[in-house]
């Protein structure tokens, strides 16, 4: 049950990157695009975990935009209250009808967190400032669906998540074949507690049960064969 590796796909060459080696990248393809007479766009990183999106948005746009976004993506479960802040989660707010281009340059770190309970909190980083137009929030790539395995058997992908039995010894991530073994012994299984497993930091929290936008990279992963 170790931590799965977290990678995604250059969205210009298609390669697929390490979660780490990214933004650089990212960085070299967004310097060599033709600028935009008089436009600019914030290259953003945003993570938890082994979970990332990278997107621009334009210089313009507001906090308000980028909150929609990320409750689009990976957070929106029941209308819950979100902050953005400085100098970490719980820090000193900052509100969101502040613009792009009135808190972010190269460098800027900016915190997120998305319901006040259970809590999920983002890390943002501004990795670089293009002279490139972009509408509002442009998403250029996230991390593929994590190698989330099966508990039960660990070979087949997991596909829900038992959620009173997060953190259980006996395992809390089934694949099709073994849920079914699992609601036997588990009645608050089959009654409420299947969650479904989704490409986000909110997995298994509340009732998450995935994003609205980008579905086709927000589900299980697909074994390569
Ligand atoms: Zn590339
Ligand atoms: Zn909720
Ligand atoms: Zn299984
Ligand atoms: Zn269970």
């Amino acid at each position: 049950m170790s931590q799965p590796k977290s990678a995604g796909n250059c969205p210009f060459c298609k390669k697929s990157l390490a979660k780490r080696a990214m933004s650089r990248h990212l960085e070299t393809h967004l310097a060599k695009m033709p600028p935009a007479a008089g436009k600019q766009a914030y290259h953003l990183r945003i993570e938890a975990g082994p979970y990332f999106l990278h997107v621009l948005m334009n210089a313009t746009s507001s906090l308000t935009v980028l909150d929609s976004f990320l409750r689009k993506i990976w957070l929106e479960c029941c209308g819950h209250l979100s902050q953005f802040a400085q100098g970490g989660a719980w820090g000193s707010e900052v509100g969101k009808s502040r613009k792009a281009n009135a808190i972010f340059a190269k460098g800027v770190k900016l915190n997120y967190v998305y319901d006040f309970g259970s809590s999920t909190e983002l890390k943002i980083q501004v990795m670089g400032e293009h002279s490139l137009s972009a509408k509002g929030i442009q998403l250029l790539t996230r991390n593929e669906p994590l190698e989330l395995l099966c508990h039960g058997c660990e070979k087949e992908p997991a596909e829900s998540i038992c959620s009173v039995h997060w953190g259980d010894p006996g395992g809390w991530f089934f694949c099709e074949d073994c849920s079914e073994e699992h609601e036997a012994v588990c009645p608050d299984a089959e009654d409420y507690a299947w969650m479904p497993i989704v490409n986000s930091p909110r997995m298994g929290v509340c009732g998450y049960d995935g994003g609205s936008i980008d579905t086709e990279r927000d589900g299980v992963f697909k074994v390569n064969s």
